[in-house]
């Protein structure tokens, strides 16, 4: 992160304030005085000081966010409300979703300024289970299963992991869920729409072995323990 990011969001000042106090020599890093604001500094390892107290490392949070509907997946958005903005309580943690949900999706999205983190979590090698509830307009059949279980192609011609297909009612509105090992954009979506089916309404409920906490209200959070954490990978 770069050092007036660090110092900003440890509540030293503004970005404005905090690149003054580096330009008149104020801050050192490991001890030595730094003028250059963009220096970059290692979250981890190393010391930073304001005149010669030393700032504590911003800790490592993961917070779980039931998303409601018509806010972005984003840290930031010029015409609309992002997951940020729901956490003001965390505005000096740099925090960043944990991949992307649509702005119709709702459900479980984790928050972290942990990167390494989210890059595990996103690997497309790491295949971590995604879980969703769905609403569909048309009728989910044991051949949807199938279709779903054996891949779909996508209308990029993109062809999708296995996913697991369970009925929860089916009629001419079916409810699912639905499991993919994968992060495409829109996945769910797609794949409904490649066998001819519309998604009117999606949550997600699970990540990996991490289900949605049913007790927070869309727009409600709650930090998450180590236990948790470990669940998701
Ligand atoms: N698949 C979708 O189509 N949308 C989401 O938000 C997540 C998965």
């Amino acid at each position: 992160m770069r050092l007036d990011k660090f110092l900003a969001n440890a509540g030293c000042g503004t970005r404005t304030e905090v690149k003054q106090l580096i330009k008149k020599g104020r801050v050192t890093v490991n001890g030595e005085t730094v003028k250059k604001a963009d220096m970059k500094i290692d979250h981890a390892a190393g010391t930073v000081a304001v005149n010669g107290e030393v700032v504590l490392y911003e800790p490592v949070v993961y917070l779980m966010l039931n998303k409601p509907q018509g806010v972005i997946s984003a840290t930031e958005d010029a015409r609309h409300d992002t997951v940020v903005d729901l956490l003001p309580d965390y505005r000096h943690y740099d925090l960043h979703p944990v991949g992307r949900l649509d702005k119709d999706t709702e459900g479980l999205l984790i928050l972290t300024n942990d990167g390494q983190f989210s890059h595990e979590v996103l690997s497309p090698r790491k295949h971590v289970d995604k879980t969703y509830y769905a609403r569909i307009d048309g009728r989910v059949t044991a051949e949807t299963i199938t279709q779903f279980n054996e891949g779909l192609i996508l209308d990029d011609g993109y062809k999708t992991m296995p996913a697991r297909l369970k009925i929860v009612t089916s009629g001419g509105i079916s409810e699912v869920e639905v499991t993919i090992q994968e992060g495409k954009f829109h996945q769910v979506k797609r794949m409904f729409s490649a066998v001819g089916m519309t998604v009117s309404y999606l949550q997600r409920i699970q990540m990996g072995g991490l289900p949605l906490d049913r007790s927070l209200q869309p727009g409600q959070y709650k930090l998450l323990t180590a236990e948790d954490i470990n669940r998701v990978k």
